[in-house]
């Protein structure tokens, strides 16, 4: 398998020199850990096409914690690109500089712009104590088709195997190409089932005018993010096209930033909240702000590895409201499939969340 590895610098494993001994941790009350993390470089299955262009691999980190009981937990990094965060060797530096052993308080060293790694290290921290899930429990997942007209011969098998949302990536090809495209995809659902579209913010107003006047009389679930979240005016002109036209329009890429839920549910968005944990610095905080809003709110991937989307589905079985099907269709992703969650069925279940081994991710790294 191709993955490559680059060990941190404080990766427990090859620590030779006996200095982090059990013994030696009770220094300040605190509670200790042995901090190590891994870096990793992933080539997908398929390249995944959007309209930011080609991205063949996923790079990231994972995170290892191990307490003094030698109880051991994870986290994952795994930023992307366009969305804004930290790159991953900025997020590679900050667990540069944490060393060997961190304290409980690690969170306050780890820099507010570095939300992928608050995430991981939060998420590390927290274990076996994050949210409560009842195993029983199961979610809708959307399938995620390929860009283009590859979508349309992906339907039908993803069709049998009982999906009835399906994800496109749109804002990749040309519009009039695109458009007519459509309609050749909608005429391929089964009876019920619901596009939804993601232009990624790559479209100008007349495009996104364009498109929803032509979603208007079709199955389109939702729009996500028809203008890119900091072009000039992009709030003022989302809030308009959310009430002008009858499709919902989701936000992704406009509510990565620390303040842009607050500020986007003050402003009464009417849509949709795309929610990628893993790009939010203080996932449960944000979570339970919209939980507490009510508001509509689909959990999705960042493409990352079984470790991060075990926290961040986790995230999705705790929330209080019913989330509208879960952006995490996506596997098989990975070229070596020891990095991927449980595989692509129209629904999933708790308990395959508390089933991905970790460590065994972890492990694959090695
Ligand atoms: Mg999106």
């Amino acid at each position: 398998m191709q993955n490559q590895l680059r060990t941190g610098i404080c990766n427990f494993d090859n620590s030779a020199t006996g200095s982090c001994q059990l013994g030696r941790w009770e220094l300040s009350g605190a509670v200790l850990y042995r901090f190590a993390y891994r870096r990793y470089q992933l080539p997908f299955r398929q390249p995944v096409r959007t309209a930011h262009g080609v991205w063949a691999d996923r790079e990231g980190l994972l995170l290892r914690l191990e307490n003094e009981a030698g109880v051991v937990s994870f986290g994952e990094v795994s930023p992307i690109a366009w969305f804004g965060t930290e790159t991953v060797d900025e997020a590679e530096e900050v667990c540069k500089g944490l060393g060997e052993h961190v304290k409980d308080e690690v969170l306050a060293s780890v820099p507010e712009h570095c939300g992928c790694l608050r995430f991981a290290v939060a998420s590390a921290l927290s274990g076996e104590h994050g949210p409560k899930i009842e195993g029983a429990k199961a979610l809708q997942v959307a399938a995620l088709l390929p860009a283009g007209r590859a979508a349309l011969n992906a339907v039908e098998p993803k069709a049998e195997a009982g999906f009835r949302i399906f994800k496109w990536k749109v804002g990749v090809a040309d519009i009039a190409d695109e458009l007519a495209m459509i309609d050749d995809l909608i005429a391929r659902l089964p009876a019920g089932a619901k596009l939804r579209l993601d232009a990624n913010g790559a479209w100008d107003r007349r495009k996104a005018e364009r498109w929803l006047a032509h979603c208007a009389e079709r199955p389109v679930e939702f729009v996500e993010q028809p203008i890119a979240a900091d072009a000039k005016g992009a709030e003022d002109l989302l809030l308009g096209l959310a009430n002008d036209y009858p499709t919902p329009i989701g936000l992704d890429e406009s509510v990565v930033r620390e303040g842009d839920v607050v500020r986007w549910l003050e402003r009464g968005w009417p849509g949709v909240f795309v929610i990628k944990s893993a790009l939010l610095g203080d996932a449960a905080a944000t979570i339970a702000r919209l939980d507490k809003a009510k508001a509509c709110v689909v959990f999705s991937s960042a493409l990352e590895t079984a470790v991060g989307a075990k926290a961040a589905l986790r995230m999705a079985f705790a929330f209080g409201g019913e989330p509208r099907a879960l952006g995490f269709g996506v596997w098989p992703l990975f070229q070596d499939e020891r990095f991927d969650g449980p595989y692509q069925a129209p629904f999933i279940r708790a308990q395959d969340v508390l089933a991905i081994n970790e460590e065994a991710v972890w492990n694959a790294l090695s």
